[in-house]
């Protein structure tokens, strides 16, 4: 048993992670490229996992993509902004040169399973993780299952209350402009607002607070809905610091006493897992869970 690998595809609008990991989820080899066209990064893709005799694989893959194994379109890139991935099948493309147990999900489901495996969530049956980048996402475990039925959820797509201070910004979801989280608290929509990459944008920028008013809102949403065990926030925009504690005070203000909520320093959490590698994990656990079914 111990000689079993697993294949983990982290399939990003911007880059793709590919690994190969052991039965412990440990990462023996890793490979990443910039996203090209589909048939391109496939291609690298291939060529990567070929060199290692995988038993299964997981993809976490950007979206919205079909992950309903009973849907027509069941492993397809569907409505993305990324016109030459619109319509792919991911899943057949990888099938036709890997006869093995391959699992597909969304990006951020595969972190969430990661973290709920063996990261901040490790001990609990529930949780949510979101990530706040170039997008907007989120994912549901309950008792080792993820939320979803029609599709895969679109938590970055739900509404918030204007900071006050944030009123006249036009957002940057073509969809929605600033009244959905992705427009208004995406890494996209602080280089909006400042002409600055958040990377950039100093700790004392007024910017932070009204960054800080959508996550909390997005957070006490979730534990309203949810009721998880563990709210974890990853992505680019929460490696700001100083970004946290703001989110969990402007929670309290909004909770105003209602709900009960464990102390928000283990509640409202990062990942635990280090380097970006909860899709990784959670990839690994999802490919071996689809091997032993
Ligand atoms: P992606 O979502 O594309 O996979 P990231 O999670 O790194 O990748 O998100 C990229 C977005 O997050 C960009 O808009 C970038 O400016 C912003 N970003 C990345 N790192 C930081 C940071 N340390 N502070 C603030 N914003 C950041
Ligand atoms: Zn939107």
């Amino acid at each position: 048993m111990s000689s079993i690998l697993l294949g983990s595809i982290e399939a990003g609008g911007t880059k793709f992670v590919c690994a190969v990991g052991d039965m412990d989820f440990k990462v023996q080899e890793q490979t990443s490229f910039p996203t090209g066209d589909p048939e391109e990064t496939m291609k690298k893709v291939i060529d990567f996992f070929s060199a290692y005799d995988i038993s299964a694989i997981a993809i976490g893959s950007f979206g919205p993509v079909d992950i309903d194994p009973h849907s027509e379109n069941y492993g397809k890139i569907l409505a993305t902004p990324k016109l030459e991935w619109r319509g792919f099948d991911i899943l057949s493309a990888l099938k036709k040169y890997f006869d093995l147990p391959i699992y597909l999900t969304t990006d951020v489901n595969a972190s969430a399973f990661g973290e709920y495996t063996m990261g901040a969530a490790k001990d609990a049956n529930s949780c949510v993780y979101f990530t706040v980048g170039t997008g907007i996402g989120g994912g549901v475990i309950q008792n080792g299952e993820f939320i979803g039925g029609l599709t895969h959820l679109e938590m970055g797509h739900t509404f918030v209350k204007r900071h006050p201070d944030d009123i006249d910004f036009e957002g940057v979801c073509p969809y929605h402009g600033a009244d959905c989280l992705e427009g208004a608290a995406s890494g996209p929509s602080l280089q909006a607002r400042t002409g600055l990459r958040g990377e950039t944008v100093t700790e004392e920028h007024d910017v932070w607070d009204i960054e800080a008013y959508y996550i909390a809102q997005l957070a006490l949403n979730t534990r309203l809905n949810f009721a998880p065990e563990k709210i974890i926030f990853g992505g680019g925009v929460m490696q700001q610091e100083h970004l946290m504690s703001k989110v969990r005070s402007i929670f309290t203000e909004l909770n105003n006493g209602y709900v009960e909520v464990p102390p928000l320093e283990d509640y409202i959490v990062n990942p635990a897992i280090p380097e970006n590698g909860s899709a990784t994990v959670g990839n690994f656990a999802l490919a071996l869970r689809e091997l032993n079914k």
